[in-house]
């Protein structure tokens, strides 16, 4: 019972939490939504009972023809005011406003999302709500505003009409009563069997989200293409529609038998077998009422009864099944980050040391520890390389310089102040970052590598220089790159979009750069550039990269080797080579390789 009860509060919290979200970016759409809607049907709601009385009144009077003539030019004259403001309400200013709308909730998502904590990512429950908001928030919010307009329509249908019906026969309200008492228990269980079938198909839904994303990402088009995946996945989404259907059919079997005895079995009985009985007794045998009285009983009380159904089965669903995407909504806008920010906002002009101190690592929601016990000081203006082997917890070490994760335990500290203390934004502002898995934007050149919409032209162009990209594209640095935008935008190759990446690391004014293997992509004139740009940056920067070409580590002032999450040697290639540990040993299986 507490349940049930709690499970209708929260849907009507969480339909009112949209409500007002709806209210507070766009206020006309719910004002307008409201009124129009009542003021378009009204008159149509009204004809069926008040207009019909007064026309079959008159006939039955038998005089008074320009009364009917009067009484229609009226409701003409009503029809048509009503008809332009809603046609102008519907065609112009709900589009503008919907736009508005949706832009508030993406922004509103993108916001949340962009300030959220890196390693909410790696928490699927997280990354499902967000997948879920992004995808379904535009249409739910119309739903609700769509439902709220009904219910608010119905509702004063009910008033209107009821009133007349009052002031014909209340015992027809009686009939209506009882109608109603029958429709609105049946109504809940229908509700309460929908929310059970929403919940079974947010799963199913969500893969087939996933579907979708794999046949429209060009990151997976060349897969699709070449590897036979297509068949496997569609043989999956096929699996996924057939789970949907076995998944559906026991609550649609249920839910029909209750809106046949809903509908059907009450409207019947009470309102056309009942109401017309009664009435046409009135009208015909005591002759209490006249035939006007009778056609707008009828007829109202069928309409009243439709508006319960409505209210009760319809938008009780509704607002029950958006209440639990929007629940997703909240739960993903009040998802609390977990990394707190400092308040020192310094961004160092010139580098300075970073030193780890004890630092272990594990990743949030998982027990093994990937780096153990590092200890390592990066003296300013040094070129730093990190190698090892794949899974050695290099990318993690950047990671945690680059507070996208908080230590396990130890210190990470600049300058001996703990990079905990640091406002996050700012703190960011200290590094460029090149990842292996880096984007490029729909944007030009010049966004791209200034990551800001007034690049500075020159220090544009020296940024290519040094990272190599000397292709001559047709508008210069305002090209646009990717076809979203433009459908001349420029494609570039992998090692020229690396190159991009790269030439981002150096525009960026800021005393750390951190290359995650700048060089994969890179043909080896590119890569020998890469490493004297490298060498002159290094004048104004401090350089951490990740590289597993052990040619480019030669140029590096330091080397750290990693296994198994620990520094396992440390020193400059001479000194590393005539260590003649395990980096001597993979830098000659290379060399032996290009010799070949
Ligand atoms: P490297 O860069 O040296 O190849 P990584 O730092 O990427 O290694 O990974 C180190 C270890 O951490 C690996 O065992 C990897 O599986 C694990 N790991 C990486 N990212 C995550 C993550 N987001 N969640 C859990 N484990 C992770």
């Amino acid at each position: 019972m507490k349940n049930k009860k709690k499970e209708k509060v929260s849907s009507l919290k969480n339909y009112v939490y949209m409500l007002k979200f709806i209210s507070k970016h766009t206020p006309l759409l719910v004002v307008g939504y409201l009124l129009i809607d009542v003021l378009g049907n009204l008159p149509w709601t009204l004809s069926n009972v008040v207009l019909l009385k007064y026309i079959l009144d008159v006939v039955a009077d038998g005089t008074g023809y320009e009364r009917i003539l009067f009484a229609l030019i009226f409701f003409v004259a009503f029809v048509i005011i009503t008809n332009l403001l809603t046609t102008v309400f519907y065609e112009i200013t709900m589009p503008k406003q919907k736009e508005k709308l949706y832009y508030a909730i993406y922004r509103t998502i993108y916001e949340k999302a962009a300030k959220m904590d890196y390693e909410a990512y790696d928490n699927p429950e997280y990354y499902n709500d967000l997948v879920l908001a992004m995808n379904s928030m535009n249409e739910r919010a119309y739903s609700v505003l769509s439902n709220t307009q009904s219910i608010f329509t119905e509702f004063i249908g009910i008033v209107t009409i009821g009133a007349v019906i009052i002031s014909i026969d209340p015992v027809c309200l009686l009939f209506v009563a009882v109608c109603v008492a029958f429709m609105i228990p049946v109504g809940r269980v229908i509700a309460k069997i929908n929310v059970k079938r929403t919940e079974a198909m947010i799963p199913l839904d969500r893969k087939n989200l996933y579907f979708s994303r794999v046949f429209y990402l060009q990151d997976y088009a060349k897969e699709l293409r070449l590897s036979g995946a297509g068949e496997m996945i569609e043989r999956r989404y096929n699996k996924n529609i057939f789970d949907r259907i076995d998944t559906i059919m026991p609550f649609l079997s249920k839910q029909w038998k209750l809106y046949f005895c809903q509908e059907a079995l009450p409207m019947t009985l009470l309102i056309y077998l009942g109401i017309t009985l009664l009435m046409g007794y009135k009208a015909i045998v005591t002759k209490e009422i006249g035939l006007g009285d009778f056609a707008a009983t009828f007829n109202g009380a069928t309409s009243i009864s439709n508006s319960v159904f409505a209210i009760t089965s319809q938008f009780a669903i509704h607002i029950r099944e958006n209440g639990l995407y929007i629940e997703k909504f909240r739960k993903f806008m009040n998802a609390k980050e977990k990394m707190i920010s400092g308040s020192n906002t310094t961004v160092f002009e010139k580098p300075v040391t970073i030193k780890f101190q004890n630092v272990s690592f594990k990743y949030p929601g998982t027990e093994k520890y990937v780096l153990k016990n590092i200890n390592l000081e990066l003296t300013p203006y040094k070129k730093i390389a990190l190698v090892g082997y794949n899974g050695a917890g290099k990318t993690t070490l950047t990671n945690l310089i680059l507070r996208l994760y908080d230590v396990t335990e130890g210190a990470i500290t600049i300058n001996g102040v703990d990079i905990r203390e640091w406002d996050i934004k700012e703190y960011h502002k200290n590094f460029a970052a090149v990842f292996q898995d880096f984007s490029l934007f729909g944007a030009t050149l010049g966004e791209n590598i200034s990551m800001d919409d007034k690049p500075d032209e020159k220090r544009t162009e020296e940024a290519l220089e040094k990272a190599s990209f000397y292709r001559e594209l047709p508008n210069g640095t305002d090209s646009i790159l990717l076809r979203e935008f433009d459908d001349d935008g420029v494609s570039l190759s992998g090692g020229e979009a690396q190159k991009i990446a790269i030439a981002r690391a150096f525009y960026k004014d800021c005393p750390f750069a951190i290359l995650d293997e700048p060089s994969a992509n890179l043909d080896p004139v590119a890569e020998y550039s890469l490493n004297q740009s490298m060498a002159k940056a290094a004048d104004r920067k401090t350089v951490i990269f990740i590289s597993h070409r052990l040619s480019t580590t030669v140029m590096a002032d330091e080397i750290y080797m990693l296994e198994k999450g620990e520094i396992i040697e440390h020193g400059s290639h001479d000194e590393l080579m005539s260590l003649d540990g395990k980096y001597a040993y993979m830098f000659r299986l290379q060399a032996e390789k290009y010799k070949k």
